[in-house]
């Protein structure tokens, strides 16, 4: 009621004539519409890291990337998944928050690789694959969830890797006992 009401005042005021706000109304409905519908089906590569540290829920990497990136008004993880490795999270365990809930960007890649956030789903094993390699249950349910990805988004083989191979990025992420050709292989 209140819309109509605030559209009347307008049409009466003369701001605009019935056509300009019928085309402009459809027109911004189109485009909300159309928005939508790119916003959810944008994504375009998988990235995976690990958390340098042992243990690991969302709300601990929460509380990390609000330490990390102090301005980020997102007050979620930085990544879309992150899987568990028996610390805080089941071992392969899967989680997210509304990141992943109303298809956010993320904020596991520096600023340089924006299309990287902007359109990469960011998967983080939780664990420190510097010290320790991925345990089989882990790895088995990150296979599991970056196909599943893969087929939803059409994203190709190309396109998934692990942070520090992202050009422009200086990380070791997800750590040198991440690996990642067996990875590649098991996901193609
Ligand atoms: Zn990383």
């Amino acid at each position: 009621m209140q819309y109509f009401f605030c559209v009347d005042i307008i049409l009466f005021m003369g701001l605009i004539n019935r056509r300009k706000f019928a085309i402009g109304t459809t027109l911004f409905a189109a485009s909300a519409i159309l928005g939508s519908f790119y916003w959810g089906r944008r994504w375009n590569y998988i990235i995976i890291h690990h958390s340098a540290g042992d243990f690991g829920t969302v709300e601990s990497l929460r509380q990390v990337h609000k330490e990390r990136q102090k301005h980020d008004p997102i007050d979620a993880i930085a990544y879309h998944y992150i899987i568990g490795n028996g610390n805080g999270l089941g071992m392969g365990e899967i989680a997210s928050d509304w990141r992943t809930e109303y298809d956010i960007w993320g904020a596991h890649v520096s600023l340089k690789n924006f299309d990287r956030n902007f359109r990469g789903i960011g998967i983080c094993l939780i664990g420190h694959l510097d010290l320790n390699p991925v345990p089989a249950k882990q790895y088995a349910s990150l296979v599991a969830l970056t196909k599943r990805l893969m087929s939803k988004y059409d994203i190709p083989v190309r396109n998934v890797t692990g942070h520090g191979m992202v050009a422009g990025e200086y990380t070791d992420c997800p750590g040198q006992y991440f690996p990642l050709e067996q990875f590649l292989r098991d996901v193609s």
